[in-house]
């Protein structure tokens, strides 16, 4: 009986025991992935939707493990929140994005070079030391302030409204946009709005996915679109795969969209061919 009871422990813990070591073998092969070079950044055009001109591009984190091959930021973003490598991580980003993004040239149409948006995760924005280091980041890059958007979660920006407000004004003093990413997933989102002031959100994708069956997601998406407007705040559509849903997206006004029917995250020089 001890030994059956004692290889039922073996068994139950051995599935446990395998996932905690992958998180432990995930985050120990990121430590020093960036130095490595696997880390890179890919850039995923975004439009203005009245004339689709290029206007700007999202930065996005692709890990290129030596064994594992390609990992998705999906994966690899959460481990490193968790185990906080996201700080050193994502200055790395924000630092190589505007140092790419400073070169750009101005697209055919455009007026002006297009801006490059970051992602910036909850704990990044906790750790007190973004400010300085977006601030840095510019002086560093040449980059003008108005050229660089962050982009920040809805979660992480109303589980921290207080603090998060108060920065968000400072960086926007900066010169710098602020964009509220997945919007509509968090709670309540509409009332946060008039208290945490953004320069634009991101419609999440989960709205547009369904855009052309769903007559709510319809309906919800140009709530947000006309809300925004009322209060003097851009919209970006995400996830756009089809020409109908941006047709829709157009009619109802959404003032720029982004997603794999009009081009899919690409590498820096590739996005820089496109804007000749
Ligand atoms: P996100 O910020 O919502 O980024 C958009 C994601 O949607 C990207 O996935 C993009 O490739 C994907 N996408 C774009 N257009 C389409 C489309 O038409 N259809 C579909 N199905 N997907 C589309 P990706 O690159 O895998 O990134 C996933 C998430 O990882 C991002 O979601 C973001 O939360 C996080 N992430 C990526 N890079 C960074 C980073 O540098 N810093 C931080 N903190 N998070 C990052
Ligand atoms: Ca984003
Ligand atoms: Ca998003
Ligand atoms: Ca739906």
């Amino acid at each position: 009986a001890k030994m059956a009871g004692k290889n039922c422990y073996r068994f139950y813990s051995r599935t446990m025991d395998q996932a905690i070591e992958r998180r432990v073998r995930m985050e120990h092969d990121l430590r020093g992935a960036w130095e490595r070079g696997e880390l890179t950044l890919v850039y995923q055009p975004i439009y203005r939707t009245r004339d689709r001109v290029l206007v700007g591009a999202e930065s996005l984190l692709r890990w290129n493990h030596p064994e594992d091959g390609a990992i998705a930021p999906s994966v690899f973003i959460d481990v490193a929140e968790q185990s906080g490598l996201i700080e050193a991580i994502g200055l790395l980003a924000l630092r190589n994005a505007c140092h790419e993004a400073a070169s750009w040239p101005v697209p055919a149409g455009a007026g002006e070079a297009p801006f490059v948006s970051v992602n910036v995760s909850a704990r990044q924005l906790r750790s007190g030391d973004l400010l300085q280091q977006v601030a840095d980041a510019l002086q560093q890059s040449g980059l003008p302030p108005e050229r660089l958007h962050l982009e920040l979660t809805e979660t992480a920006v109303i589980s921290d409204e207080a603090n998060a407000a108060a920065l968000l004004a400072r960086l926007r003093g900066l010169g710098v946009k602020v964009w509220l990413d997945d919007f509509g997933t968090g709670y309540s989102s509409l009332s946060h709005l008039r208290r945490v002031q953004v320069d634009g959100l991101k419609i999440d994708r989960s709205f547009i996915t369904d855009l052309l069956r769903d007559p709510d997601d319809l309906a919800l998406t140009s709530a947000i679109v006309a809300m925004a407007h009322s209060m003097g705040v851009t919209v970006v559509a995400e996830g756009v795969e089809r020409a109908g849903q941006f047709e829709l997206l157009r009619e109802r006004d959404c003032d720029l969209v982004q997603g794999y029917w009009l081009g899919h995250p690409m590498g820096g020089p590739e996005f820089v061919a496109q804007l000749g």
